[in-house]
């Protein structure tokens, strides 16, 4: 069966105005089913659908912005190809034949000597299976390309409640809403998973307390009752301590630790180190705010924890995460729908990875692996023994690493090579783009078909497209098709439709259906899946002790790791940097958007009035940003939003609207993370100064 399209169900004249089920692709955990209204081939209007219930028929500011940047007159909607100086931004408009046939040729020359030296970078542009990985992968994996490690966002905390929990699993969203006492652990929930604040702000109504814990006084952290404001990257201190006075106050589940759970003696010794006037110390916070937090955790049922990202973004982000994800097993709290803890939920999807990736493909060839993080020190690596083949050509999509990665002094002068061959697949003149050989335009999510899992909720979603491609743009997988196509690829895998890729994504294990009939299929997983333990780690028990990191000769028990660059460590740069999301952007996506770039303003630092006064800096001031891998010019804004000691820079402009054409990533190191081998944007000492104001 051929899945319809809206447009093709209806009549010509229903066909003026017709309404499109979808899901936004954006990596975000709320993962939204759309409802896309299309005037005459037009977007017009992009709604959230009232039918799916974690999005209750509301979307965010940014993606309610969706036909704006679906017609956006600046849409790249031709092949482009540089015709002045890398990274000058100049292009000519070439046809797709020509584009093709020249990368096709461009790539098999470099392929038939050494595979490797071509690198696929991508991560979640779009977070759909199918637009983001598999014909793709498929591609690179024919090819003998190396393999990218996508760790730029989740990697540490996905190991740390994998060695924990067994897998990316947890509470399921919607019984937030009946939770008496929610700590809300890194996240600005506000800015980045509204539709759970929307549960919390539920469940407060109902008289549930909110904790919020966060270097940064947030939008949420303000709307909470209390706001724990720690140092960066002391997470795992705050939570040995709490586990210190559940000890003490014996407010443990001794039955659920009995049974469920593996290595409480050891867990328990390793806590009763951490009393909490260590960690007031460590984490910078007053003792009594960790011991009625203890309190509080200890003695309030149901309890839950939303936990996020922003807390594995520093050195020992995998053993915090471990630390934190522990604690709803020491109380029982898992006993409870409404108890537990949630990181993520994507574990629970039964995503068809083999099937939709073909990493058979590689025939057995070797696959060197590149860490997408340290992509500034790779692309400036010559060819050796250990590192192999120095990287020839990139080809870009669902990325924009010029501006997100870390240290881009050094990312820029990787893609300025004048040897390196650069593909960029992209909707808009990025600043990774400005550096391509050639520019290939990509449909949006208007436009292309998808299915998407979500690592915040428990609902696989099906994205129909709901107008044309505009222009010639096309789908990722068109491309790659095209691409397969030129350099003589005839496995049959490469001619399956999106539709077939569609299905192929979650096979037999989702009901397809449903999904196409209502756009999305909740998955089978339980309302407390915990409460009689069951956990998919090797024991079947929440491993507080940790077999697996004990056989790597790692640490077994969860454990407070200070930054790589502790606060206070450095005479030269004494601030610590944080560069969370500013509310109106998604990572570097939509900072293009007048609308949206005229709510947040201009690229901008937030420093405490203390911090602030000792450096002689008054609000709206030019300062720059500074360490040792480079410097950033933006304006101060004066606010107890910032801590004493810390500044938030928040992310990510892109470079090119910089006052001196940098963004916060200038300052930010390619230092990895515990476990994992992810980014370490939060760990990161900066000096600040003010800059003579630019004359009138
Ligand atoms: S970015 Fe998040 S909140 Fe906004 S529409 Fe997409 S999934 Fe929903």
């Amino acid at each position: 069966m051929t899945l319809a399209t809206a447009a093709d169900a209806a009549t010509p004249a229903e066909r003026r105005t017709i309404t499109v089920r979808g899901a936004c692709p954006h990596d975000c955990p709320d993962t939204c089913a759309l409802l896309t209204t299309v005037e005459d081939g037009r977007a017009v209007r992009v709604q959230g659908n009232p039918a799916h219930a974690s999005t209750g028929g509301v979307l965010c500011a940014k993606v309610s912005r969706y036909p704006e940047r679906t017609h956006h007159p600046e849409r790249i909607l031709t092949p482009l190809k540089r015709t002045g100086a890398k990274g000058s931004g100049q292009f000519a408009p070439v046809s797709w034949d020509e584009a093709l046939a020249d990368i096709a040729q461009r790539l098999g020359a470099i392929a038939a000597r050494a595979p490797q030296a071509i690198l696929p970078y991508s991560y979640a542009g779009t977070m759909g299976l199918v637009q983001g990985e598999s014909m793709d992968r498929r591609f690179f994996h024919r090819l003998g390309a190396s393999q990218l490690a996508r760790t730029i966002c989740a990697t540490a905390g996905g190991e740390g409640l994998t060695y924990t929990l067994g897998g990316k699993v947890g509470m399921k969203l919607e019984f937030f809403a009946q939770s008496k006492l929610i700590l809300i652990w890194g996240s600005n929930s506000i800015a980045s998973n509204l539709h759970f604040w929307r549960l919390a702000q539920q469940a407060k109504r109902d008289g549930a307390r909110l904790v919020c814990i966060d270097p940064r006084r947030s939008e949420t952290a303000e709307k909470c009752h209390e706001h724990i404001q720690l140092l960066p990257g002391t997470d795992a201190a705050l939570a040995l301590a709490l586990m210190h006075e559940l000890i003490a106050g014996d407010w443990l589940d001794h039955d659920y630790l009995a049974r469920h759970t593996h290595g409480w003696p050891q867990l328990r010794e390793r806590a009763l180190q951490w009393p909490p006037e260590r960690a007031a110390q460590v984490c910078g916070v007053p003792v009594a705010q960790i011991r009625q937090l203890a309190r509080e955790y200890g003695t309030t049922r149901p309890a839950a924890i939303r936990l996020n990202y922003g807390v594995q973004r520093a050195h020992g982000g995998a053993n915090a995460v471990r630390a934190i994800a522990s604690l709803p097993a020491l109380t029982g709290a898992w006993r409870h729908p409404a108890g537990g803890v949630l990181l993520s939920t994507s574990g629970y999807f039964p995503v068809q990875r083999q099937q939709l990736q073909r990493p058979d493909l590689m025939a057995g060839r070797p696959a060197r692996t590149i860490n997408m993080v340290t992509i500034g020190d790779d692309l400036l690596r010559d060819t050796s023994p250990e590192f192999g083949p120095k990287i020839e050509a990139v080809v870009v999509y669902n990325s924009n690493p010029v501006a997100v990665a870390p240290d881009s002094s050094k990312v820029v002068q990787g893609f300025a090579r004048e040897d390196l061959f650069t593909v960029v697949l992209e909707h808009f003149q990025t600043d990774t783009a400005d550096w391509a050989d050639y520019v290939l335009p990509a449909t949006t999510q208007l436009e292309h078909w998808d299915v998407h899992l979500s690592y915040g909720h428990t609902d696989a979603l099906l994205n129909r497209p709901a107008i044309a491609p505009q222009g010639g743009s096309r789908s990722n997988t068109q491309i790659f098709r095209d691409l397969a196509a030129r350099m003589g690829f005839t496995e049959p895998c490469f001619a399956d439709s999106d539709e077939q890729l569609c299905r192929q994504a979650f096979g037999d294990a989702v009901d397809f259906d449903l999904l196409a009939e209502q756009g999305f299929a909740p998955l089978p997983v339980p309302d407390a899946p915990f409460a009689e333990g069951g956990f998919p780690t090797p024991s079947g028990k929440c491993e507080f002790y940790s077999d697996r990191l004990a056989e790597r000769g790692l640490d077994p028990l969860p454990a407070y790791l200070p930054n790589h660059e502790a606060p206070g460590s450095s005479r030269l740069y004494p601030l610590a940097m944080i560069s969370p999301p500013a509310r109106n952007f998604l990572n570097s996506t939509f900072v293009n958007l007048k609308s949206l770039r005229d709510i947040e303003g201009r690229p901008l630092v937030e420093i405490h009035p203390q911090d602030a006064a000792a450096r002689a800096i008054a609000e709206g001031d030019l300062v720059r940003v500074f360490n040792g891998r480079g410097s950033h010019e933006c304006h101060a804004v004066v606010t107890e939003r910032a801590r004493p000691g810390v500044v938030n820079g928040l992310g990510i402009w892109w470079r090119k609207l910089g006052v001196n054409g940098t963004n916060v990533n200038e300052l930010t190191s390619q230092a990895l993370t515990d476990l994992g081998g992810g980014p370490t944007f939060y760990d990161c000492l900066v000096e600040v100064e003010r800059l003579p104001s630019a004359p009138l």
